[in-house]
């Protein structure tokens, strides 16, 4: 695909209504004028309120660098992968940094999250599983047995496991949310799940409190996956693909960007239907209608910057 094209493709995403004519992001108005900058990168100029912009100003991808050709390219990288794709990976097929790579990813999770933006799961007749799993927080054994601790004993861990809690709903959508243990995610429940649902859970205690709000139905996995009436299968093939993307593509799914990783297993588990190219259309749709990053996205000038620049 040659750069045109991948303009022409990014435009039509981006002003469906006008069949890709620029409209202002600022004001509206169609009227503008064509100002390219001297490499030849498209941009206009508002004739009613005289704001510059380009393609991608005011969505995911505002202040981009890389030739628009790479963003249609590594989104269907990112798509053509069935469990998740390896930043370094993915820096090498572009020809990039690491890191621009990681930033351009956790960019198209952002996308992806912004559809379960207020998701509700279930309704009246509907039918939704929900389970937790831990990631992160991996103590390595001391060399010598004798140094070695009980890793499973509180006192011995790191503090820095945390639980993703997935509802998702028979045949409809999923939604995780990241704990630090199951039992916090109630409240998430309560909100999340529509009232006349039926909700699927596993035997354990701390689920009890979700009986005076749905009709549970709980499955002790110590005799059964499945007794014909309840299961959590679903929530479960969530967590094999969240699992199968942290051993096969990521080593380790941990720290603040948990959330983003489950966000994406969850999109990739809904849509995993959808054909390839119709995946890539959605990211594309989905980055070219969110706002600028909210992770990596001018956070150098923000208030609370991080430790390094405090000290
Ligand atoms: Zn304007």
């Amino acid at each position: 695909m040659t750069e045109v094209q991948a303009e022409a493709a990014f435009r039509k995403v981006r002003w469906p209504d006008t069949q890709g004519e620029p409209v202002c992001p600022s004001c509206g108005s169609p009227a503008c004028y064509d100002c390219r900058r001297p490499n030849g990168a498209p941009r206009w100029r508002c004739k009613a309120c005289r704001a510059d912009y380009s393609i991608t100003s005011g969505t995911l991808f505002a202040h981009h660098k890389m030739p628009l050709r790479s963003y249609l390219a590594a989104i269907a990288i990112f798509c053509n992968e069935v469990k998740g794709k390896s930043m370094l990976a993915l820096s090498r097929d572009l020809g990039t940094q690491y890191k621009t790579a990681f930033v351009l990813a956790h960019k198209m999770r952002e996308a992806m999250a912004t559809e379960m933006k207020g998701r509700i799961v279930g309704g009246p007749g509907k039918v939704a599983e929900t389970d937790g799993a831990y990631f992160g927080g991996y103590v390595k054994p001391a060399n010598y047995r004798e140094n070695r601790r009980d890793r499973r004993l509180g006192r011995n861990q790191n503090g820095k496991r945390q639980c993703v809690v997935v509802v998702r709903e028979r045949n409809g959508h999923s939604l995780p949310a990241v704990f630090r243990n199951e039992a916090q995610a109630l409240s998430f429940i309560r909100q999340r799940v529509s009232k006349e649902t039926t909700l699927n859970a596993d035997e354990a205690g701390l689920w009890n409190p979700l009986h005076g709000k749905y009709e549970m139905r709980r499955i002790n996995h110590e005799e059964a996956y499945s007794d014909g009436f309840a299961c959590t299968n679903q929530a479960e093939s969530f967590f094999s693909r969240m699992r199968r993307a942290e051993i096969g593509h990521h080593h380790h799914l941990a720290g603040p960007y948990l959330l983003r990783y489950a966000q994406e297993a969850s999109w990739r588990e809904d849509n995993r239907r959808l054909a390839n190219g119709e995946q890539i259309n959605a990211v594309t749709t989905l980055a070219m209608r969110s706002k600028p990053s909210v992770d990596f996205c001018g956070y150098w000038q923000r208030a609370q910057a991080p430790k390094e620049a405090a000290e």
